[in-house]
């Protein structure tokens, strides 16, 4: 059989060779002609559009403007070595008496030339256009008084707009331009911008050349491209057929013939990965045994009857998703998300009682030994009225303790413990393990949880529920977890005040004493965070020294008392200051942002956050989710430097304007700008979306996962005969994610 023209080697497409080959396959990753026309472009540039050089704003994208040169310099490191103009000057002022410069550029010594500067100028306004590369081949291209079009995005250097390394192309005849003959009308008005580099730019794959590329790509190939998705499900969903996709995504035969392609291409891209992650998470749910727990229970109902508050709707919907899962015979692995305040531990206590009341042991995890105490503290509250007995093991439980708990657990005694990684250390035993609850995943690794699942006397695997308050976009989550069920607490329990969010910069720090010694006299505790980024960290610690300083001086004892917790502190340290905290002894605590996640003191109403533009959003979230626990109104004061990035600045302003967690997860990852590559997208993810975003095309992704779904439902091995492709599709390399989420 002939080789489809898809695999070639991309060396022998017309106009690459064996030196831009291996620059493609470097920076790219392209090593055929179906590599090549899988790249699509990020980007449309109207080229029929001429921007007028008064419009120009730094800001604009790539634009287009069309202008006479009037002048050119070059320069080398010492200065300026030669300059032409409109009018013909050659001006000498190299200084040592060399020969001026000439309009053919004979006399100029380029390898001295380091930089070339242009002004252009259209009837509107003049701009500098700069040349630091390929300056000899330009320089004979851009003589003054020729006009021509130049391509390129603006930037500013020194004050001023201009534009470096614009692609230059002659201007067309002007009868020819805009006026509109009838053939260009037609003509192809958008041209694509596909992700670059800086080698492949200086290597000579400029924007031109890879859409010529791709034109012959896409010629060669167009014959052998196959369908990856059955006719019926093309027909059902109204998707167009992939060659046409692959032609208009590359050059669009208009707008509507573009959106198409796009919604075609995305589609089909998430459509597989959730494909791949459900049909998995199918398998993993039928083949995958767990502990069955058909009931409540006694402890449970007693514990739930004895609440103090109703329990909210967003908690009572996701203790019926756990307990479904729990009588289900099946393994659960559930990942629960809430923000800060929403009521997980309610939730985590209540699930450890279905767990009880089946005759299972439950454990509890928290990252630190703080959250664990907290936690204890909490829940053992909780279970008074069950009577089940509950103990806390730390790394800091005395030896005699740790014994007395450790024959608890393998007779059973104790139901319920709750610690920190201690917890999984080798000697810790247990009689039934069945439920095993681990808060704020993301400090755990993947191997202390699968030490967990070895714990398990009775041979089959813990449930395993996941709990984190750092919100993910729900996109994200969908993709990441794809294979685990996710629930969601949405909803804050009623009566909380919003936390007021005040962006202020140095020159307000008075006024921000004066605000901190008012609510102090009102009888509030107050948080100071200072960054800790830890490329630095002496810094950081330095920062954090000074700011204790200044905030000891601003409010000296008597009558103030600060405390500090930091990360270079022992356990005894940080417990003692942080309890002074929390009792109410200290009116202050200065801290790094290592602040335990989960501290719960109500009477905390302030959180300051030094150099705020140092925090990433959810970060920020966090730490704001520290106060308004109490019933005092609420406060969060972002301080910064005067000058801000725009970035930043936004991030900040989001903070201002909005409390909830999951908009604010949302804006990050929009807000996460492209990576290394321009125009692809940075990502975490399994597999990396060549097309489609998470943060944009939600409901594609949200429609590609119900047929995804709808399809497993009816076969879910995917081996009828109408499913062919999709299963054909499947076996390719990159659908074989293994296991990258899983979390026991
Ligand atoms: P999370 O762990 O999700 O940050 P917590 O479980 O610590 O939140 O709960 C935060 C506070 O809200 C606690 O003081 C808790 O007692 C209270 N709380 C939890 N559920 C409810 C509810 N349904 N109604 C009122 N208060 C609640
Ligand atoms: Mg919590």
């Amino acid at each position: 059989m002939e080789r489809s023209a898809l695999e070639s080697d991309i060396q022998f497409l017309p106009g690459v060779g064996p030196k831009r080959a291996e620059l493609l396959r470097k920076e790219l990753g392209i090593n055929t002609f179906g590599d090549l026309i899988r790249l699509y472009p990020f980007r449309y540039i109207d080229r029929s559009s001429i921007v007028p050089i008064r419009e120009i704003r730094p800001d604009m994208a790539y634009i287009q403007i069309k202008a006479k040169v009037l002048a050119r310099e070059l320069y080398g490191t010492g200065g300026i070595i030669a300059a032409d103009n409109i009018y013909g000057q050659n001006q000498d002022v190299s200084g040592n008496g060399a020969p001026a410069a000439t309009g053919s550029g004979q006399d100029i010594r380029f390898n001295l030339v380091r930089r070339m500067r242009v002004v252009v100028e259209d009837t509107t306004g003049r701009l500098e256009v700069v040349f630091f590369k390929g300056i000899k081949w330009m320089y004979g291209k851009l003589e003054p008084g020729k006009e021509f079009v130049f391509f390129g995005k603006p930037t500013v250097f020194n004050g001023l707009v201009n534009i470096v390394h614009p692609e230059v192309d002659n201007a067309p005849d002007n009868q020819n331009t805009r006026s509109g003959s009838a053939q260009q009308a037609d003509a192809l008005t958008m041209t694509g911008v596909y992700p670059s580099t800086e080698r492949l730019k200086n290597g000579g794959i400029t924007g031109k050349a890879m859409c010529r590329m791709q034109e012959h790509a896409l010629n060669a190939c167009l014959p052998d491209i196959e369908e990856t998705l059955p006719v019926w499900f093309l027909k059902q969903q109204g998707l167009v057929p992939l060659p046409f996709a692959l032609k208009n995504i590359h050059f669009p035969k208009d707008q509507q013939s573009l959106e198409r392609a796009r919604y075609r291409l995305k589609f089909e891209e998430l459509f597989f990965l959730q494909l791949s992650l459900l049909k998995q998470k199918y398998i993993h749910s039928r083949d995958e045994h767990g502990i069955q727990m058909p009931k409540v229970g006694e402890a449970f109902n007693r514990c739930y009857e004895a609440l103090p508050f109703p329990l909210t709707g967003a908690q009572k919907r996701v203790i019926t998703e756990i307990r479904n899962d729990m009588k289900s015979g099946h393994q659960m692995n559930r990942l629960l998300q809430g923000d800060v305040g929403s009521g997980k531990t309610m939730v985590a206590v209540l699930t450890a009682l279905i767990a009880i009341g089946n005759g299972y042991q439950a454990c509890i995890m928290a990252p630190t030994e703080v959250l664990a105490q907290q936690h204890f503290k909490n829940i053992s509250k909780y279970l008074e009225p069950t009577g089940v007995r509950v103990a806390l093991l730390t790394g800091s439980s005395r030896t005699a303790e740790r014994r007395e708990i450790h024959s608890g657990l393998e007779d059973g005694s104790i139901g319920i413990i709750v610690g920190t990684h201690a917890l999984i250390e080798d000697d810790v035993l247990f009689r039934n393990l069945g439920l095993a609850i681990v808060d704020e995943q993301h400090r755990f690794g993947v191997e202390q949880r699968a030490r967990l699942w070895r714990k398990s006397a009775c041979g089959m695997p813990p449930h395993i529920l996941v709990m984190t308050a750092t919100p993910i976009p729900r996109t994200l989550a969908m993709t990441l977890y794809g294979d685990l069920d996710v629930s969601v607490i949405d909803e804050l329990p009623p009566g909380r005040k919003p936390v007021q969010t005040i962006h202020a910069s140095e020159n307000r720090r008075p006024a921000l004493f004066k605000f901190m010694r008012d609510q102090i006299a009102l009888g509030r505790q107050i948080f100071v965070v200072y960054p800790l980024i830890f490329e630095s960290e002496k810094m950081d610690y330095k920062n954090l020294e000074n700011g204790y300083e200044q905030i000891a001086k601003a409010f000296p004892f008597p009558p103030y008392k600060t405390a500090m917790v930091h990360g270079k502190q022992s356990n005894e340290e940080k417990k003692f200051n942080m309890d002074a905290f929390a009792a109410g002894r200290a009116n202050i605590l200065v801290a790094t942002s290592v602040i335990e996640v989960g501290v719960d003191v109500p009477n905390a109403s302030v959180m300051v956050i030094e150099s705020a533009e140092r925090f990433g959003l959810s970060q920020l979230h966090q730490l704001r989710g520290r106060v308004g626990r109490g019933s005092e109104k609420s406060y969060c004061v972002l301080m910064t430097g005067q000058k801000l990035s725009k970035e930043s600045r936004h991030r900040i302003q989001l903070m201002c304007s909005t409390e909830n967690g999951f908009e604010l997860a949302e804006e990050d990852m929009k807000m996460r700008g492209p990576g290394d590559l321009e125009g692809t997208q940075q990502s975490g993810l399994p597999i990396s979306l060549n097309i489609a975003s998470l943060a944009k095309d939600g409901l594609i992704l949200n429609e590609a996962r119900s047929c995804a779904e709808a399809i497993l439902e009816e076969d879910p091995t995917l081996s009828l005969d109408k499913n062919r492709l999709l299963m054909q599709e499947l076996k390719k390399d990159k659908y074989n994610i293994k296991d990258y989420s899983k979390i026991s």
